[in-house]
């Protein structure tokens, strides 16, 4: 028996939360799904792809793979009403259920042609090039280093980060073992330093630091972690829904507060917890509960009641360090679990689709 309600759910960002959220309740209502990307980007593997492209053939996914009973629009969002959410190429589309998943702002590329492009262009670069400089010793810097110092072990990489230690969203036993097997991989590691040249430095050359270093490189790689999705949204009605860092202030049932048909899901949210993909999907699966039974005539709302808080950071194909429930892991344990397909059958299996 179907259960498909003739109202209309928007879901704005088609990421981690809004492709789980799209394909749970596409057989429930009509679900509108813009993003200006036509796929959906598994975006943890995305530092193994820049050393082995081929590997995002798997890694990126048409949105109209997993949602095909959605409408997809392909383009941003731009503006939002008490019944209608307007986009970039001049769309209106109305909403009985919005949902906010916009997480943080890429300027990427629009097609997976084009993302398959672009990986296949920086694994060239990579190759082509004896001396590495990697500026943000966030997770996307760490990875990018282990990365490279695995695949290719001939490279000089050089790592610059502006905090006192690496990977500061997790504790410090977890920068100090990231720090050490970096070292080993002969990773140069500098601390509490920024590059200070770097837009005169766009093919490589002498890179100065605000400490007064000098680092030959011949290309550099800028992982300074992506802003929040949200700078669009401050000029909406929602801009009061803000909180000073620029994140969607929820309650409990990750309603947007003052709202009764407006969810934000995500790394867009305000919840406390750490931001992760796997919690962006616990989300996504609380509101679509939500909104079956709201759509259904019923005022049941499912409350979100957070999950185990883990990072785990891959070095390399075989090695990883971690933080779960507070606690530390380094080494083919934590690996195991994402080092070697970095989550992709996980995530693609979630989304309904093969390995
Ligand atoms: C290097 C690295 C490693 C990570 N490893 C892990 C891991 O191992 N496990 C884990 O759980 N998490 C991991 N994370 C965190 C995880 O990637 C994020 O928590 C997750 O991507 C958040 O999902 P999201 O859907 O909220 O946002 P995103 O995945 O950022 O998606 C946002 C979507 O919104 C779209 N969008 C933006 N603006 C607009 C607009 N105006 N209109 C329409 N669409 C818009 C974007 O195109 C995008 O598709 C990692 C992060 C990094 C950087």
């Amino acid at each position: 028996m179907s259960t498909f309600v003739n109202k209309r759910v928007v879901i704005i960002g088609g990421g981690v939360a809004g492709s789980v959220l799209a394909k749970t309740l596409q057989e429930h209502a009509q679900v509108f799904l813009i993003d200006p990307k036509e796929y959906f980007e598994i975006a943890w593997a995305s530092l193994r792809c820049m050393v082995e492209p081929s590997f995002a053939e798997k890694t990126l996914i048409n949105h109209t793979e997993y949602a095909s009973n959605a409408h997809i629009i392909t383009s941003a969002a731009i503006n939002i009403s008490e019944t209608e959410v307007t986009t970039a190429n001049g769309k209106t589309i109305s909403y009985d259920y919005l949902v906010i998943a916009t997480g943080h702002d890429e300027k990427t590329e629009f097609t997976k042609t084009e993302k398959l492009g672009y990986f296949k262009a920086n694994q060239e670069k990579i190759k082509s090039t004896n001396s590495i400089l990697i500026v943000g010793g966030g997770p996307t810097g760490v990875e990018l280093a282990g990365e490279i110092s695995t695949d290719f072990p001939g490279k000089k990489v050089t790592l610059v980060h502006r905090g006192s230690r690496l990977l500061e969203f997790v504790g410090e036993k977890a920068s100090k073992r990231a720090q050490k097997w970096l070292l080993k991989k002969n990773v140069e590691v500098i601390l509490g330093e920024s590059v200070t040249n770097l837009s005169s430095n766009t093919n490589g050359g002498i890179y100065k630091t605000s400490g007064g270093k000098s680092i030959s490189a011949d290309c550099h790689f800028l992982c300074t972690g992506k802003p929040l999705a949200s700078t669009w949204l401050k000029e909406t009605m929602l801009g009061k829904s803000l909180d000073n860092k620029g994140r969607l202030m929820v309650d409990e049932t990750l309603l947007v507060k003052g709202y009764k048909n407006i969810f934000a899901v995500g790394d867009i949210n305000d919840v406390k917890e750490m931001k992760q993909g796997y919690l962006a999907q616990m989300h996504s699966l609380v509101v679509a509960k939500s909104i079956k039974s709201l759509v259904n005539g019923k005022e049941k709302l499912e409350a979100y009641k957070g999950g185990a808080q883990m990072a785990i950071v891959s070095l390399g194909r075989k090695d990883a360090v971690a933080q779960i429930s507070g606690m530390t892991m380094s080494g083919w344990i934590p690996a195991k679990m994402k080092s070697g397909d970095m989550f992709v059958t996980k995530t693609r299996k979630t989304l309904g689709l093969t390995s």
